[in-house]
């Protein structure tokens, strides 16, 4: 499916495929989430080059590899990285490979597509609303042969980064209060990530009433109308503040609220993504005199290879449920309803199934 223009239903097109380097890997797509960063280029919230295949979240098989790929083998079972890492950078040495900004690896993101004889972005390397996906060998993580793919497809992006925000970047500990704004896919798994940590409560914020219902039956022990999160605060803290807030949404008025509802000396974590253009305001004395926390979240600061494992195997024994947050499963060309349907808040993920 091709993205052509902001606010224009994606178009399915065939495209060519160059040839793999030696550092590559060629895989075919078994099944794409559909996360709300996808829907960001269509709402024209992010410029990106055009056209462009969307789809970041995501398993398949792998196909064909470079003469250089040693980690994976053709028929290997993979679930795609969108921050694939050169290993050798600043950040990748500091253990810290969800930060690599290698423009190479960057740039081959549109080098790999064509469509009437012009070069096609993958989205973020990966590019799953379409058959087949080249990536450097570091955008593969191996899983078991037995994992279900559509399962496996979700910890690509919205389980990893909502999952990672909670015990990776906040680093929430055992026994404490967490409030977490928006219950979609992130967000779930936010609540998922917080009830593994062991938080105390979890009050999850959302603005469907059935994402409420939802919330609460994946470890929430909360859930709440916008409206009611002051009294809550008060309720559920003693109006302290929460130990931590999570921003699963990318508005501004709710990044500055996971803010104010977070204790002193407590920590709020934005996960959620909004424009450039937008701002948010703290003055100049809140800063120091709260000591505050405030972290931004990429990918769950996920070191990719270890914890897609560690998903996994809290999955495998029951601890982080995969299964409930698969609310359709889809067909390429429905991709264009799914949007609606994410717009419309009624699904936590739909997944694309290629066969
Ligand atoms: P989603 O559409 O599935 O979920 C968003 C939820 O927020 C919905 O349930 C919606 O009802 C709720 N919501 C919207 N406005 C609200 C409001 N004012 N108050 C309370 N709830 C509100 O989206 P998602 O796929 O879960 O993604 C969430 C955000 O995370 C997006 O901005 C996405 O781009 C971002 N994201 C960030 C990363 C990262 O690495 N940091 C990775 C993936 C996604
Ligand atoms: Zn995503």
């Amino acid at each position: 499916a091709i993205y052509q223009k902001p606010h224009t239903p994606l178009t399915i097109e065939d495209v060519e495929l160059s040839d793999l380097r030696a550092d590559e890997v060629l895989v075919r797509t078994v099944c794409s989430g559909v996360c709300h960063s996808d829907m960001h280029f269509v709402d024209g919230l992010w410029a990106l080059p055009m056209p462009a295949v969307l789809g970041h979240e995501a398993s398949g098989v792998v196909e064909r590899v470079g003469a250089n790929v040693g980690y994976v083998k053709p028929g290997d079972r993979v679930i795609m990285s969108f921050k694939p890492f050169c290993g050798q950078c600043y950040y990748c040495i500091r253990g810290e490979a969800h930060l690599c900004n290698d423009p190479g690896l960057a740039a081959r993101g549109a080098q790999h597509l064509k469509w009437q004889g012009k070069p096609v972005l993958q989205m973020a390397s990966v590019g799953s609303f379409s058959e087949y996906m080249i990536t450097p060998e570091s955008g593969v993580v191996k899983i078991p042969a037995d994992m279900p793919m559509a399962e496996a497809a979700l910890i690509g992006c919205g389980v990893m980064t909502g999952v990672g925000a909670a015990i990776n970047t906040a680093q929430i500990k055992p026994g404490s209060s967490v409030i977490i704004f928006g219950a979609g896919g992130v967000g779930i798994a936010a609540i998922q990530g917080a009830r593994i940590a062991g938080a105390a409560e979890i009050v999850a914020v959302d603005k469907v009433d059935s994402k409420l219902e939802l919330a609460l039956k994946f470890g929430a022990t909360h859930a709440i109308r916008p409206e009611a999160v002051e009294s809550t605060k008060a309720s559920v803290t003693g109006g302290e503040g929460f130990d931590y807030a999570i921003e699963c949404v990318g508005h501004p008025a709710l990044i500055r609220q996971s803010f104010d509802v977070t204790r002193r000396g407590g920590t709020a974590v934005i996960v959620g993504v909004g424009r450039l253009t937008e701002e948010v305001k703290f003055n100049a004395f809140e800063m120091f005199y709260h000591e505050k926390n405030l972290k931004g979240s990429m990918f769950g600061s996920a070191n990719v290879r270890l914890d897609f494992d560690r998903l996994l195997r809290l999955w495998k024994y029951g601890k982080l449920d995969l299964e409930g947050m698969i609310s359709r499963r889809i067909k390429l060309g429905e991709v264009n309803e799914a949007f609606r349907a994410m717009q419309q808040g009624e699904v936590i993920r739909s997944v694309i199934e290629y066969s």
